[in-house]
Formats: C-alpha cells, sequence, structure tokens
C-alpha cells in the first residue's frame, strides 16, 4: 500500500472513539519493528520523523527507508514530519514524500504562531497533504523542540487559532511533557474537555510517555485522535541492546543486539497500538 496522508485517518477515529498511534523513528530497527506491529495489530500508524531524525539520517534515507518499508504493508501508513520548525523544513519534507506536515510554532506570540501557521497549512495543503499545528507549549525536552516548562493550551485561543488556521489536526498541551518516562504526569481533563467542545479538528497529545493508560482511554474519549510516541520505544530498544551487552560484553555482531532490540520495539508498539484502540481499524 502507497502512504496515506492522515487527514481521513484522523477524521475516522475521531468519529469511531480510537487514537492513531504516531511513532517516531530514526533508523531502520526502530521502522521495521513499528510497521510489523502495525501489520499484527491491523492498524494504521504514522511514521513520524522529527528534524532531528532528519538530521541525524537524512531526508533521502528516512524517506527512501519508509517507502521501502510500505511497499508490502496491507496497513494504512502515514510518513509524517513531527514539529517542523520552518516552511523550508516543511517544503523539503513535502518534496522528499512526506504525506503529512506537522507545523510547531509554539515558540512564536500568539498572533506570530497564527500568521506563520497559516502559511504552513497553504504550502501542505497546495501539495495535498495534511497539516497538524500547535497552539499552546507542549513542555519537557525533545530534540530541537523547545517547551521548558510548558504553557497550557487556552481554550478560547484554541477555538480562534483554529477559525483562522484551519489545520487537520491540533496538538494542544494538557498536561503532558516530551521525554517524561514515569507514567506521573496528571492531565487536565477539564481543559482538554473544554478545549474539545470548542475545536472541530482532532486534537493530538503529545508526549503521551508520562501517561497511564487509564488516562490515556479518558483523552482519547475527549477528543484525542493522534497520540505521539517516542519515548517508549527508545526506552525498550536501549533497554534490550543495554542487557544484552552487559550479559555478552564481547559480542560485537550488532545483529545480534539490534535484532532483538528491533523485536522489542515491535512488542512496545503493539502494546501502544492496544491503549490507542487502533487495534483492527486499518
Ligand atoms: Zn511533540
Amino acid at each position: 500500500m502507497a502512504l496515506v496522508a492522515s487527514k481521513h485517518l484522523l477524521q475516522k477515529a475521531d468519529r469511531d472513539g480510537y487514537a492513531v498511534p504516531a511513532f517516531n523513528f530514526a533508523n531502520m530497527e526502530l521502522l521495521q519493528g513499528i510497521v510489523a506491529a502495525a501489520e499484527e495489530m491491523n492498524s494504521p500508524a504514522i511514521l513520524a520523523a522529527s528534524e532531528g531524525a532528519i538530521k541525524y539520517a537524512g531526508l533521502p534515507m528516512i524517506s527512501a527507508m519508509v517507502n521501502a518499508a510500505v511497499k508490502k504493508s496491507k496497513v494504512p501508513l502515514v510518513l509524517h514530519l513531527d514539529h517542523g520548525l520552518s516552511l523550508s523544513t516543511l517544503h523539503d519534507a513535502a518534496k522528499a514524500g512526506f504525506t503529512s506536515l506537522m507545523f510547531d510554532g509554539s515558540r512564536y506570540p500568539f498572533t506570530e504562531n497564527i500568521n506563520k501557521s497559516r502559511w504552513a497549512a497553504r504550502l501542505a495543503k497546495r501539495a495535498g497533504l495534511s497539516i497538524e499545528l500547535e497552539v499552546g507549549v507542549i513542555g519537557g525536552k525533545e530534540d530541537k523542540v523547545f517547551g521548558g516548562a510548558g504553557c497550557m493550551t487556552d481554550p478560547d485561543q484554541a477555538w480562534a487559532f483554529e477559525r483562522q488556521t484551519v489545520p487537520d489536526a491540533l496538538a494542544v498541551s494538557v498536561g503532558t511533557a516530551h521525554g517524561h518516562v514515569k507514567k506521573d504526569l496528571g492531565l487536565d481533563f477539564n481543559l482538554l474537555k473544554k478545549i474539545n467542545q470548542l475545536v472541530k479538528a482532532p486534537l493530538v497529545l503529545h508526549g503521551s510517555s508520562g501517561v497511564s493508560d487509564w488516562d490515556l482511554k479518558k483523552a482519547i474519549s475527549l477528543g484525542v485522535c493522534k497520540v505521539n510516541m517516542d519515548t517508549q520505544l527508545r526506552n525498550a530498544f536501549t533497554n534490550e541492546v543495554r542487557s544484552i551487552l552487559a550479559e555478552k560484553p564481547d559480542e560485537i555482531d550488532l545483529r545480534k543486539y539490534l535484532g532483538p532490540a528491533r523485536d522489542a520495539v515491535k512488542k512496545t508498539a503493539m502494546e501502544r497500538i492496544a491503549a490507542c484502540g487502533s487495534e483492527d481499524k486499518a
């Protein structure tokens, strides 16, 4: 199956009450683990590359790997730019075959974010791609993503922002943080509910690693249709490599530790798909 845009996948998820999982990857093993999980769970999935991942692997490699990975796939897969920080990055990603773009203007003052986001939406729509925008600031650390302590999304601002930028998906800040390892973050469900009442676009939850599965379910019932996942896969991958090398410090055949790490990524991605409720929604 060829790559698809994310717009219709998210609208379907919105109607049917589940979320499409978006997984970050930066190398072949992560990508293969994610795609294998989506296949086995018969789930749609968004393959997300951040500016950091693009810098690491190179745009042609990211695009070529994904096209190779989806060739035999029977589930709908999206190649998505995560946290694009400039219009030139969006332009390059569109040219490289991405089917969905995120523009993150959250570090700008509100009005400037609107203006820049309008340009980003225009660029994406002209190319026939889906566009995700961000209002409020999601905290925590993630590659080149700013955020610091974060700043919760104001529902009235979200309403005004959507009217002026018309995104296909809207990332909101409701208590999560990027790169959080422990599942101890409390979401502001009242805030999420208010935003969901005012905003029509499917909502996106970034920084989901700090959220319990129970809270994730509740967030999905309140309009979250895309859940971004990065930290949990990194953990699964790295823990596997660490434990194998601790047991066999002389191992130099990298397939002997990257292979099991890829399997660990697949297992974790399958668990995340189950948590998103997207199993058998392909
Ligand atoms: Zn993010």
